[in-house]
C-alpha cells in the first residue's frame, strides 16, 4: 500500500529534519522512512550534507577556482 510518494517525502525530508512540519507530516514521513530504504538514504545525506543542496554548483565553483588559481601560478612563477 503506497499512501505517499517518495516525491513527496523527499520533498518532506529537509523540513523533517529541521522540525519545522507538522506533527502529521512528520508521522508520515516516519512511516514512510520505516518501510522505504531509498528515503532512509535520502534521509541520511541530508543528515550529512545539510545546507548543501547543489553539489554540482559547488563542483563548478571550485573547477574555475582552480583555473583561477593555476593561472594566478602560472604567472608568480613564469
Ligand atoms: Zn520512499
Amino acid at each position: 500500500m503506497r499512501k505517499v510518494s517518495c516525491e513527496i517525502i523527499k520533498d518532506m525530508l529537509p523540513l523533517y529534519y529541521d522540525s519545522v512540519c507538522s506533527d502529521d507530516s512528520k508521522r508520515m514521513v516516519e512511516e514512510h522512512l520505516s518501510e522505504c530504504n531509498n528515503c532512509k538514504v535520502e534521509f541520511k545525506k541530508i543528515q550529512d550534507e545539510i545546507h548543501i543542496p547543489e553539489k554540482s554548483i559547488i563542483e563548478n565553483r571550485t573547477d574555475s577556482n582552480v583555473i583561477k588559481i593555476s593561472l594566478l601560478r602560472g604567472k608568480d612563477y613564469g
